[in-house]
Parts: C-alpha cells; structure tokens; sequence
C-alpha cells in the first residue's frame, strides 16, 4: 500500500463543481481533496457550501471549503486553465465515447500544465454546451446496472486515477498551451470575422459557431497559435474594412 505522499504527482488539477445542489457532497467533495494532493475547489453557482453539513462532511479538509472560489459561470471558471477534462456518467453527443478513466494517463499534457476536472449536477450532469468547452472527457466504468456515481464518489475515483497514473507521453510544447480566456477570446474574434464574411448561414448561426469552437477544443492551440490565428483575423478585419466592407 502507498502511503500519503509517496505518489509523485504533477501540480494537483483544479476540481469544478458546477451547480451542486447538496452540501454534503460539496463537503465530502473538500475531503477528498485533501485526500489526494490538496488542489483547488472551484464553484459554479453553488449551494451553500459553507453550511454547518457541508463544513461536518469536510472534517479534516475544511480548509478547501472556506478557500473554494466561486464563479458565476463554468466559463469563469477555467479562464486561467489550458487543459479541461470533463467527466460523464454517460455517452454524450459531442464526446459520444468517454474515455474510459483507466486510460487519463494517456491525455494529459505535460505536469506544469494547469489542469481542470469538471463534474456535473447531481440531478443533470453536465450540459453539452458546457462539455464543449473541455478538451477531453472521461467516464468511471461501472459494473452495476446504474452507471451513475454520487458525485463526491466519482470526484474521489478521478483524483485516485489522476495520482496513480500522472502524465505520460508529454509533448514539450504542452505546458505552452493556450488559457480557456485565450481561446475564448479567439472564438469571439474569429466568430467576428465569419460574420463579417457572410459565412454565417441565417438559421444556421450557432451551429456554425459551435462546430468552429469544438474544432477549437480539439485542436489544442498554444498561445503562439492563437497570436498567429488572431493576426491573421487582424488582418481580415483591415481588408475588409479597406474594402468599404466593415465599419471601422
Ligand atoms: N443524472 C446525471 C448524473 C449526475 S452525477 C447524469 O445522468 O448525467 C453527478 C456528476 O458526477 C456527473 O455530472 C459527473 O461529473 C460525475 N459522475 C457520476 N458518475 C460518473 C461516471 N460513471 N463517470 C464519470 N463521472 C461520473
């Protein structure tokens, strides 16, 4: 058996919690925190986290509780993150195939990369929209007829996963990999200029916009990436204004 620090760990991912409507898992959520490396709690229109419940479940790890940072949106959340892993208790749209936990190893970029695990309401899980804006996602196999875990005990099950298993196969750039501000402020710029060009079909609008923003997911741009892409937007946008064919 591996005793509390004998697991060489990269930097302990952030944990998300978006919309989580019971105290107690909020609380047990802090504790398993502490449990594995201590990393950050982060809330998205949370309950109240900071009841006397919550606090009780916490025990030991209260601590993670009174410093959890909370955030209006999911998108608030990650703005300082390069890379998002969402998880699932089932198939989904846009990631149709989880990755199944056992294999997290194989995604991550390298250890100074900072990291982020978002799980769901209990009640709903997470929405497409909001698992669009995360680079991979992972699901616990499950052996029962319910595949859907409590959510302090799918928290516990991906932060062992993530301790016992750190980052292989890193790529020397990955630590180089742009923020979800980064990114997001070239989606709204790019979106900009598919606008200006015509390209967005009417009727056809936010698809367009989210096929664009999930290739963005995928395509894991670093920051020179997104500086080279945003140039090239830049200079669109002085053509076309140029051209009498964009309002200054
Ligand atoms: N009824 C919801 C379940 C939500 S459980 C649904 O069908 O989606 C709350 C959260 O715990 C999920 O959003 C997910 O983040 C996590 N979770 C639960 N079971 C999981 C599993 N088997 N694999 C990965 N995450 C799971």
């Amino acid at each position: 058996m591996r005793m509390s620090g004998e697991v060489a760990t990269s930097p302990a991912p952030a944990v998300v919690l978006v919309e989580p409507s019971l105290p107690e898992n909020v609380g047990a959520v802090a504790r398993v925190i502490g449990n594995f490396g201590g990393g950050e709690l982060r809330l998205v229109n949370p309950c109240d986290h900071l009841s006397s419940t919550a606090l009780s479940l916490a025990t030991h790890s209260a601590k993670v509780l009174r410093e959890a940072r909370i955030f209006a949106t999911l998108n608030d959340a990650l703005a300082d993150r390069q890379f998002v892993i969402g998880t699932s208790a089932r198939k989904r749209e846009r990631h149709a195939r989880p990755l199944p936990l056992p294999q997290v190893g194989t995604l991550l970029p390298d250890s100074g990369t900072r990291l982020a695990v978002v799980f769901g309401r209990e009640s709903s899980g997470l929405t497409n929209e909001e698992l669009a804006l995360c680079h991979a996602c992972v699901h616990v196999p499950t052996q029962g007829p319910a595949s859907s875990l409590n959510l302090s005990h799918a928290v516990g099950v991906v932060l062992y996963e993530m301790t016992r298993n750190p980052p292989v196969g890193a790529t020397p750039a990955a630590s180089a990999l742009a923020t979800t501000r980064q990114v997001n402020g070239l989606k709204t710029h790019l979106f900009e200029v598919l606008d200006a060009v015509g390209f967005l079909k009417p009727g056809a609008e936010a698809s367009i916009r989210q096929s664009f923003a999930d290739l963005m997911g995928r395509a894991r741009p670093t920051d020179l990436d997104v500086r080279l892409l945003r140039g090239f937007l830049h200079r669109v946008q002085v053509t076309l204004r140029r051209a009498g064919r964009l309002e200054s």
